[in-house]
C-alpha cells in the first residue's frame, strides 16, 4: 500500500509498504481520509528522531472497517491506569508523567496510508458521516471540544470567549462555542482570510493579531477581559496576548503547540496575569468528549471545512499548510 511516511528526520515521502497486520485488539481500517495536522509540520520539522522511524503520520483518521464508517480517537490511552479508569484517557500516565498518550501517526503507526492497523477501542461509530469530512472531529474538533467543554460554567449569558488562531482548530473552535455556549466569541488571527472563515463559521466579532489587539479586547468587555481565552497558535505573541486580554478569574487554556512560553511574576498587582486566572495545558480529548463531537456534526451543528487531496500530493499538501494556504483543513485521501 501507499504511506505517507517520515523516513528520517524532516525527510516526508510517499512509500510502498506492506499492509499491516493487526495485533491483539486491534483490526484493520480502510482508510477513507487522514487530516493534516499543524502538529504534523512540527512533527516533521523536529531534526532528531522523536519517534521509531519509519514512521507513517496522521492521527485524524476515518474510515471503514467490514464496511462500517468509524472515526479513530485521537488518543490511544492504555485503558488501565488511573486517569483513563476515570475516564480523563487524554492525559493517560501510562507512558510517564511528561509523555503525551499514544497517538496514531506520533508513535505507533497512523492513517496517512491506504490502510491502518488501529486498536478496537479506538473506534467511534459515525454511521452517516462522511469519513473525509468527518476525519478532522477525531483532533481538530475534538481538542477544542475538551477544551471548551470544560467551561461551561464560565461561558454563560453575556460572557466572551476568545479564540486565537483559526485555523483547522480554530475554525471548530469558533463553531463549537456558538452550538454549546451563549457566550460572544472574538476571533483573533493574522490571516485576513482566516478572519473571514471566522466570521462565516459563526464568530461575532474577528480582529487582527498585533499589539492593539488586547486593548481591543478589554473595549469590547468594558476594560475586564475575556471569561476564557483559547490559544490554538501557542506561540509567544498569542500567549502574550491571552495573558493581556483574560478576565480576573477568567480560563486561559493553551492548545496550540507554537514554542512560546507562558510566564507570570507569583507576586504584586498589574502583572501580565490577572488575580484568579486558571491556565490549562491542555491535550486531545477523551473519548466520550469524542462522541459528543460527533454527535454535534451529526445535527449539523457544526462541521468542517474540508479540502480533500490525493494521498500521492501530500508532501505538497505539508507546503500548502508550511504557507498558511489552507482554509479549514486538508484531508489526505488514499
Ligand atoms: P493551523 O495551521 O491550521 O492554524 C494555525 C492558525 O494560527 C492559522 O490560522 C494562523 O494564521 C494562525 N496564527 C499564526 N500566528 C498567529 C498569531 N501570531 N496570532 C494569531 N493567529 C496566528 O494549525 P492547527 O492544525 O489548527 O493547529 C494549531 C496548533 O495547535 C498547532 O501548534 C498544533 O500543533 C496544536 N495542536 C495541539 C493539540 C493539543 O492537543 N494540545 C492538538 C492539535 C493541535
Ligand atoms: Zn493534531
Ligand atoms: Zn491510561
Amino acid at each position: 500500500m501507499r504511506a505517507l511516511r517520515l523516513t528520517a528526520p524532516t525527510v516526508l515521502e510517499l512509500c510502498e509498504i506492506p499492509v499491516p497486520e493487526p495485533g491483539p485488539g486491534e483490526v484493520l481500517l480502510q482508510v477513507g481520509g487522514a487530516g493534516l495536522c499543524h502538529s504534523d509540520l512540527h512533527v516533521r520539522e523536529i531534526p532528531i528522531a522523536v519517534f521509531p522511524l519509519p514512521l507513517t503520520l496522521g492521527h485524524e483518521v476515518a474510515g471503514t472497517v467490514d464496511g462500517r464508517p468509524v472515526l479513530v480517537h485521537l488518543v490511544w490511552g492504555c485503558g488501565r491506569c488511573r486517569s483513563c479508569v476515570a475516564g480523563r484517557d487524554n492525559v493517560c500516565t501510562a507512558l510517564g508523567r511528561q509523555v503525551a498518550p499514544a497517538s496514531p501517526g506520533l508513535g505507533p503507526q497512523g492513517g496517512m496510508a491506504e490502510y491502518a492497523a488501529v486498536p478496537v477501542s479506538s473506534l467511534v461509530d459515525i454511521e452517516g458521516l462522511d469519513p473525509v469530512a468527518a476525519a478532522p472531529l477525531a483532533d481538530a474538533a475534538l481538542t477544542p471540544y475538551h477544551a471548551i467543554a470544560g467551561e461551561l460554567g464560565r461561558l454563560r449569558a453575556g460572557s466572551t470567549a476568545v479564540v486565537i488562531g483559526v485555523g483547522g482548530l480554530g475554525h471548530m473552535g469558533v463553531q463549537i462555542l456558538r452550538a454549546i455556549t451563549p457566550a460572544r466569541v472574538v476571533a483573533v488571527d493574522l490571516d485576513e482570510r482566516k478572519r473571514a472563515t471566522a466570521l462565516e463559521v459563526g464568530a461575532h466579532e474577528a480582529l487582527a493579531s498585533d499589539e492593539s489587539t488586547a486593548a481591543r479586547v478589554l473595549d469590547l468587555t468594558a476594560g475586564q477581559g475575556a471569561d476564557a481565552v483559547f490559544d490554538f497558535t501557542g506561540v509567544q505573541a498569542t500567549l502574550d496576548l491571552a495573558a493581556a486580554c483574560v478576565a480576573p478569574g477568567g480560563a486561559l487554556r493553551v492548545v496550540g503547540l507554537g514554542g512560546g512560553t507562558l510566564s507570570y511574576p507569583a507576586s504584586g498587582d498589574a502583572t501580565a496575569l490577572p488575580w484568579g486566572v486558571s491556565v490549562t495545558r491542555a491535550y486531545g480529548g477523551t473519548r466520550q468528549d469524542l462522541s459528543e463531537v460527533v454527535a454535534l456534526a451529526r445535527s449539523g451543528a457544526i462541521a468542517v471545512h474540508v479540502e480533500a487531496v490525493p494521498l500521492d500530493e501530500g508532501v505538497a499538501a505539508f507546503e500548502r499548510l508550511h504557507r498558511g494556504d489552507v482554509d479549514g483543513r486538508l484531508v489526505l485521501v488514499p
